[in-house]
């Protein structure tokens, strides 16, 4: 025996790099290309450093109400955490203690099977179908609980609400978790759905749409009853998560709802543009509705392009799994940005 045997380990979740170069033009963890409200910046620099002495809000009770407020939900449906990552490590802790496995893609957000595997928990891959679409009969099995993004990760590809809701519905004795990381880019949020089922969280992020992945906000939604045990749970893990910068910043982004839905419509035109100069190009792909995109070549590996566009400071996500090890995820950045990817694109193809 030694210490070694009790040791919890893991496989750990590999993060985008995140290089440090000058010339780099980032396009491979999804931030969004445009700086947060001038709201945020006034609040930074209001900041009242006295007020630090405080241990913060464990609530995180003002944010909460001001995200409550903007969605039309009681401050008890509302749970708030430092980055949806966060709050989603808590919800597989909180709510995925079932004997049965709990369900996910198999191509999608590579922390779910981290967490499944920290936390012990019984976990089985669906298979997208071959045009990498969520076939939702396929979640009519016995399971301990159901977890995807929508729209997708790595693929982009959105879920119309009809189909979230059969999920919902054909599981009533399952938690389904439905992280919408990307859903103000242009799909349609199952919020609408958490009055009508007590079995369902929504999870949304401040890191993509709302230009803050550097302050770390993430939140659930749902019906009271569910943030309650969620809250119970964090109360016992540490209480005092967000800082009180973090909650200050967090309301004056959620004030800011114009220059928020300006941004995210600007990515989506960024997007549409950048889906005919793919297209020009030769390259394949699914309509996306996140702010990035999945490509595939035809006649040249994702790998090579993947390096060619590194040698000219160009980074985007390669992912080396099966099924997906041909494509590339790249972020929306600027129009500007894209046009410099779509020269660096044009000569390595030439
Ligand atoms: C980016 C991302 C998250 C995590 O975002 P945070 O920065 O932790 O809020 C969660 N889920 C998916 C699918 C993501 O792409």
């Amino acid at each position: 025996m030694s210490w070694l045997d009790n040791v919890r380990t893991c496989e750990p979740y590999t993060p985008g790099e995140q290089p440090n170069d000058p010339q780099m033009l980032k396009l491979n963890t999804n931030e969004n290309p445009y700086p947060p409200s001038p709201m945020v910046e006034k609040a930074l620099k209001d900041m009242d450093c006295g007020r630090l002495r405080r241990y913060p809000d464990p609530t995180a009770g003002a944010l909460v109400h001001a995200l409550a407020m903007h969605y039309r939900l009681k401050d008890s449906q509302v749970f708030a955490g430092v980055g949806s990552d966060d709050v989603l490590a808590m919800i597989f802790l909180t709510f995925f203690n079932s004997d049965k496995p709990i369900l996910f893609p198999d191509i999608t957000y590579s922390f779910y099977d981290v967490w499944a595997g920290l936390f012990r928990i019984p976990y089985r891959c669906i298979p997208l179908d071959e045009d990498f679409h969520i076939n939702p009969a396929d979640y009519r099995i016995p399971n301990g609980g159901i977890i995807f993004p929508n729209p997708n990760a790595p693929t982009g590809a959105a879920l119309p609400i009809e189909v979230v809701e059969d999920i919902v519905e054909h599981n009533p004795d399952s938690l389904v978790v439905v992280d919408e990381a990307y859903v103000d880019f242009g799909a349609e949020s199952a919020l609408s759905l958490i009055d009508r089922f007590e079995n369902l969280l929504v999870v949304q992020t401040f890191s993509k749409s709302r230009s803050l992945a550097g302050m770390r906000i993430g939140y659930a939604m749902g019906n009271e009853k569910l943030i309650r045990c969620l809250n119970d749970v964090k109360y016992s893990f540490n209480s005092y998560t967000m800082n009180r910068p973090t909650i200050e910043i967090g309301c004056a982004a959620v004030a800011d709802d114009r220059y928020f839905l300006s941004c995210c419509q600007k990515i989506i035109k960024t997007r549409r543009r950048a889906e005919d100069r793919f297209r020009e190009l030769g390259f394949r792909f699914d309509a996306s509705l996140a702010n990035f995109m999945f490509v595939t070549h035809p006649e040249r590996s994702a790998k090579e392009l993947f390096d060619e566009l590194r040698k000219r400071h160009i980074y985007v996500r390669w992912f080396d799994k099966p099924r997906i090890s041909n494509y590339l995820r790249i972020t929306i950045g600027t129009d500007d940005e894209m046009n410099r990817l779509f020269r660096a694109l044009k000569e390595i193809l030439s």
